[in-house]
């Protein structure tokens, strides 16, 4: 197993092979001293991850499956989803397919929500109750980070009853996420991004006023209740039986990433690798989402020769880059810098990338 990152897909990203081998400990019982001393570490971890002081927990399940709980938990009737690609769209289709009335405030692609349209959307609502309003912090599809704190502090204003319902898939672990000072009140990340672990569970935050309004919903289903998974939680344990491989290995990385790298030093290594990926793009290419708002995380990368040709060399050469997304498809190519990439490895990529992309 290789301990350089040739991997620079935005999700599944590279797995350090100290972390795989995490994965293959034995087993123990979910309802063990053993396990419940595991869940107090991650559980502890989890709270400068959010930068939260509020209750946290792990499902074992995809994102998806998390903003569908949140839209299950926190949404009777009527919710607006903001968009700006593939993933803040995902919001919208669980949410239909939910039954619920769904409103949308659409950025479009490559663009990040802007404040004012938000703050004007609400004020042309004001009779619409909002039992909540969906945020994507980090959009991968397109490489654009929205100001979640901004566009939170907008919603506190204007409609002070709605939750928050924010998903950090693709920035808890890479770029900051506040969860307390923003106001947030589900917040959610899949691990198999900026966390630096295979897929397969998810961590979340959730409010008291989340959890409050999902006691008003009876009908909540059993396997995604958050009441269930904070009731458990402080009994440091989960309500029915997780990935314990998972466990193991989110313990060893929060370890890494909290402590042993520290988020600080981890943030600025991002955005270390987002500048150099940045830069030379300009060698070949384009940036094709917002410049002012380009992701630390993951680059959607608009070449001057084909997309697929480039991705298709740089194959042949080793290096696998991610491929471009939903309406973006054809036009770019997609390169996560994220996790636990070491900077030298994305600038070794970028170096080979850069002779096969200028033809
Ligand atoms: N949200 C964002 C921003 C994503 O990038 C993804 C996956 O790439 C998802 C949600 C869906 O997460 P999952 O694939 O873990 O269900």
């Amino acid at each position: 197993m290789p301990d350089r990152c040739t991997y620079f897909v935005p999700g599944p990203t590279w797995v350090r092979p100290a972390i795989l081998q995490e994965l293959t400990r034995p087993m123990i019982g979910h309802r063990s001293a053993e396990f419940r001393e595991l869940f107090t570490r991650i559980n502890a971890d989890l709270k400068p991850l959010f930068t939260t002081t509020q209750d946290t927990f792990i499902v074992t399940s995809s994102g998806t499956g998390v903003m569908q709980a949140a839209l299950e938990n926190c949404v009777a009737r009527r919710v607006l989803v903001t968009t700006c690609g593939a993933f803040s769209e995902r919001w919208y289709q669980i949410a239909e397919s939910l039954g619920l009335e769904v409103d949308r405030l659409d950025a479009g692609w490559g663009k990040a929500i802007n404040p004012d349209a938000l703050a004007d959307h609400l004020a042309r609502h004001q009779r619409t109750h909002y039992d909540a309003v969906t945020i994507t912090h980090n959009e991968t599809s397109t490489g654009v980070t929205n100001d979640v704190g901004i566009l939170a502090a907008v919603i506190r204003d204007a409609a002070p009853d709605a939750l928050i319902l924010a998903d950090a898939v693709s920035s808890l672990g890479g770029i900051p996420v506040k969860f307390d000072e923003w106001n947030l009140d589900v917040c959610l990340a899949s691990v198999q991004k900026c966390i630096g672990l295979p897929p397969g569970i998810t961590v979340a935050a959730v409010s008291q006023n989340a959890l409050d309004r999902a006691k008003k919903h009876p009908y909540r289903g059993t396997y995604f209740d958050f009441l269930s998974y904070v009731e458990r939680a402080k009994d440091n344990s989960v309500p029915s039986t997780p990935s314990i491989p998972h466990f193991y290995a989110l313990a060893a990385q929060l370890e890494n990433i909290v402590r042993a790298e520290g988020l600080e030093a981890r943030f600025t290594r991002h955005l270390q690798m987002r500048d150099l990926v940045h830069k030379r793009v300009q060698q070949f290419g384009k940036v094709a989402g917002d410049p002012s708002h380009a992701s630390a995380t993951v680059t959607a990368v608009e070449p001057a020769m084909s997309a697929e040709k480039i991705r298709a060399e740089m194959k042949q050469r080793g290096y696998t880059l991610g491929g471009g997304y939903g309406q973006w498809k054809e036009r770019t190519f997609r390169i996560g810098h994220m996790g636990d990439m070491p900077v030298e490895d994305v600038e070794a990529m970028l170096d080979v990338l850069g002779e096969v992309a200028r033809g």
